[in-house]
């Protein structure tokens, strides 16, 4: 009974939304507030501006915080070929592996994929006239650079990445042969 008069309530609710507006405009609020809401304090970490101010370059903290572009060929990490783990600089997040790296020849370091898909977050970007779609660090916002659909296969993806955004861990002895054996499977961790 209780369930059924809220449900009725909500339906009420959806209806008088409906009827007080004629437009699309209701349509387009949602959106506009979940953006408004998810660069500000919606992020699962967060640090105080004071702090990054102080940990973060001057290009790291305009790139990751004021969504800036680092000039292109510039970046530490666009020609970078070590083997490791390209993590977020701000929050330490892990984001893409060295083996997915390419040399896309755009002048930023590129990704044709993520160490995990939830770690990095999509938005539309409708700055500078285009359409483009930025990533996110999903842990703590800060800006990486923007996804392309023109990169190689298997994924046909481009992440095209701002070194600025970025911290490289090399990986280590063990890490390395945990990888090899893993893209080997020959064992039970190939599951992995
Ligand atoms: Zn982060």
């Amino acid at each position: 009974m209780a369930v059924f008069l809220r449900r009725g309530l909500l339906l009420a609710f959806h209806r008088t939304l409906g009827q007080g507006s004629n437009t699309a405009y209701p349509s387009v609020l949602p959106a506009a507030v979940l953006g408004a809401c998810r660069s500000k304090k919606t992020w699962p970490v967060s640090f105080p501006q004071e702090e990054l101010r102080k940990r973060l370059t001057p290009k790291q903290f305009h790139v990751t915080q004021e969504r800036g572009t680092e000039s292109a060929f510039t970046g530490e990490f666009t020609y970078h070929k070590d083997e490791g783990t390209y993590h977020c600089v701000v929050c330490g997040a892990p984001l893409f592996s060295s083996d997915s790296k390419f040399d896309s020849g755009s002048g930023w370091p590129s990704f044709f994929d993520l160490l995990k898909e939830e770690s990095v977050s999509l938005a539309d970007d409708f700055s500078y006239g285009l359409h483009r779609v930025e990533t996110t660090c999903s842990q703590c916002g800060a800006h990486l650079g923007h996804l392309f659909d023109d990169g190689p296969k298997p994924t046909g993806k481009r992440y095209c990445i701002n070194s600025a955004s970025l911290a490289f861990q090399a990986a280590g002895p063990d890490e390395g042969r945990a990888s090899a054996s893993s893209g080997a499977a020959t064992s039970g961790k190939g599951d992995l």
